[in-house]
């Protein structure tokens, strides 16, 4: 795939702003805590802690997996480290974080796969703040459904495994992970009776079809919720970006999606897996 340089007029960061922003930030900065809106350095920091949403990632900074779109270091992790969850839960808490998503690192190296971490961590939340809600973004467990019934045993508000790419990609975008078994995870979430959502980034260089066939796979596997946005490259050494999608297009499968009978559709340029991510709780 070839490599298109510049970036288009329609991607340009939104400055953070307002108030509520202001007091995340200096609460985040006195307590040295760490999200991933931060080292992810989101463009949609301003708009989603001034709602009260925040992304925290748990089971360390080393994944056991090399997908080909993340900046995540891949390599051998480090031991679980059994504190974890109640320094999440105590980060939650002093941000005041209304509805909070949390996300792994893929730990194939662990027999739990990290789903005790995972089941604790919700558990700790809950118990220092009770009114969060809470969106899970899970990885596939290797297809071990008992590690996944674990996470989903503690029913988190929101439920979500991301698909990524469309089937024709996946080999080349996220080698360990499979398709099917992505969509088996999700039928295992929806099945489970909880909200359940899944996303897809664009510019990998799928083409309509591919995005519809995905979208139409998703929603037979019982995802309620879908983000589409666009794939940006972390540095050179990633997967590059084959087509910026324009808006117009993101519209398109937003109305699509919509017709198709997903019950929430995020699509545009700017949107990530938890942008937005408060409006998911509709009534189910
Ligand atoms: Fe954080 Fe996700 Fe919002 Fe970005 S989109 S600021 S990572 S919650
Ligand atoms: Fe990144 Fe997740 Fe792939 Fe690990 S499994 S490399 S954290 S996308």
């Amino acid at each position: 795939a070839t490599q298109v340089q510049r970036k288009p007029d329609w991607l340009r960061v939104r400055l953070p702003v307002g108030k509520e922003y202001a007091q995340v930030r200096s609460l985040v900065d006195t307590h040295k805590l760490h999200t991933i809106c931060e080292s992810g350095n989101c463009p949609n920091m301003g708009e989603c802690w001034g709602a009260g949403t925040a992304t925290f990632m748990i089971l360390g900074n080393i994944c056991t997996r090399s997908c080909s779109f993340c900046a995540v270091a891949t390599g051998r992790p480090l031991a679980v480290d059994l504190d974890e969850p109640n320094r999440v839960a105590n980060s939650v808490k002093l941000m005041q974080v209304k509805h909070c998503v949390i996300t792994s690192v893929d730990r194939d190296d662990l027999k739990d796969g990290g789903s005790i971490i995972w089941a604790e961590t919700i558990n700790a939340i809950r118990r220092e703040s009770p009114e969060t809600t809470l969106e899970t973004l899970l990885p596939d467990f290797k297809g071990n459904w008992d590690n996944l019934a674990r996470v989903l045993e503690v029913r988190p508000e929101v439920v979500s495994h991301n698909l990524e790419t469309v089937r024709r990609l996946t080999r080349e975008v996220r080698i360990q992970a499979k398709y099917d078994r992505s969509l088996d995870c999700l039928r295992h979430i929806s099945a489970a009776g909880l909200r359940t959502k899944s996303g897809i980034m664009l510019g990998l260089g799928e083409t309509e079809a591919d995005v519809l066939e995905a979208m139409a796979d998703l929603l037979d596997a019982g995802v309620h919720i879908l983000t589409l946005g666009q794939y940006l490259q972390p540095t050179r050494n990633h997967h590059p970006v084959v087509d910026w999608i324009h808006p117009d297009q993101f519209n398109f499968y937003k109305q699509k999606g919509l017709e198709m009978g997903f019950r929430y559709v995020e699509s545009g340029p700017l949107v990530r897996s938890s942008y937005h991510a408060e409006k998911h709780l509709f009534d189910f």
